[in-house]
């Protein structure tokens, strides 16, 4: 995948043209319609860049690139029907990486995504979870605690790092079965304890302690006491 690209326009003929376009081009592509919408998804989810209409119902484009700016630094391109410096000046001011005028050639447009793209690698996210002695490396799919390699399955590891991201958080085991095991599982709940147990015993030999704590009739929390 050339990269995941979130498109805000409300013009529906623009947004499908240049929606396919990506798509050939092997982007990924998600789509908004309007500035509030538009904003909420950027937030959400994480996009290797943003294609940002200015004239949008709800927020306008420049509202949504300011209000973005103030948690992420995702690359934006502007595109605006009004060609005037204006725009340009206070979009390029707010963060935006680089802006283009409709009506635009897709080929010039594809051009500025790459340019776009490359000046800003996207950065792997959360690639680093740590807790007190434990830390994950997300993309090499390493454990260890207190400097020891700690060697987890698939699903001890998928475990281990919800705990990671809800540090000191107490996770039911219904949380466990929708996020790890990705299904709205119907009937016993057990095969969270039996892997809370696995993944606890493996711990605690290379932490020399309990860091995966019991909270009964609730379900369990990773912290350190
Ligand atoms: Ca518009």
């Amino acid at each position: 995948m050339a990269g995941k690209i979130l498109i805000v326009e409300d013009e529906a003929a623009i947004a499908r043209f240049v929606e396919l376009e990506l798509r050939h081009e092997g982007y990924a592509v998600d789509k908004t319609e309007d500035g509030r919408s538009g904003l909420d998804q950027a937030l959400a989810e994480a996009y290797d860049l943003i294609l940002l209409d200015i004239m949008l119902p709800g927020l306008s484009g420049l509202e949504v690139l300011r209000r973005l700016r103030r948690e992420k630094d995702t690359p934006v391109i502007l595109l605006t029907a009004r060609d005037t410096v204006m725009d340009k000046v206070s979009g390029l001011d707010m963060g935006a990486d680089d802006y283009i005028t409709k009506p635009f050639a897709i080929e010039e447009l594809l051009a500025r995504i790459r340019t776009a793209l490359r000046k800003r690698p996207p950065k792997a996210p959360d690639a680093l979870l740590t807790l007190g002695p434990i830390t994950m490396d997300t993309a090499r799919r390493q454990v260890r605690c207190g400097g020891q390699a700690v060697e987890l399955t698939t699903r001890e590891f998928d475990v281990l790092r919800l705990f990671l991201e809800n540090p000191e958080i107490v996770l039911s085991r219904e949380t466990f079965l929708s996020k790890v095991w990705g299904y709205d599982y119907v009937g016993e709940t057990n095969v969270v304890d039996v892997y809370i147990r696995y993944l606890r015993s493996k711990l605690d030999a290379a932490c020399g302690r309990s860091l995966i704590h019991t909270v009964r009739g609730v379900g369990y929390v990773l912290r350190e006491d």
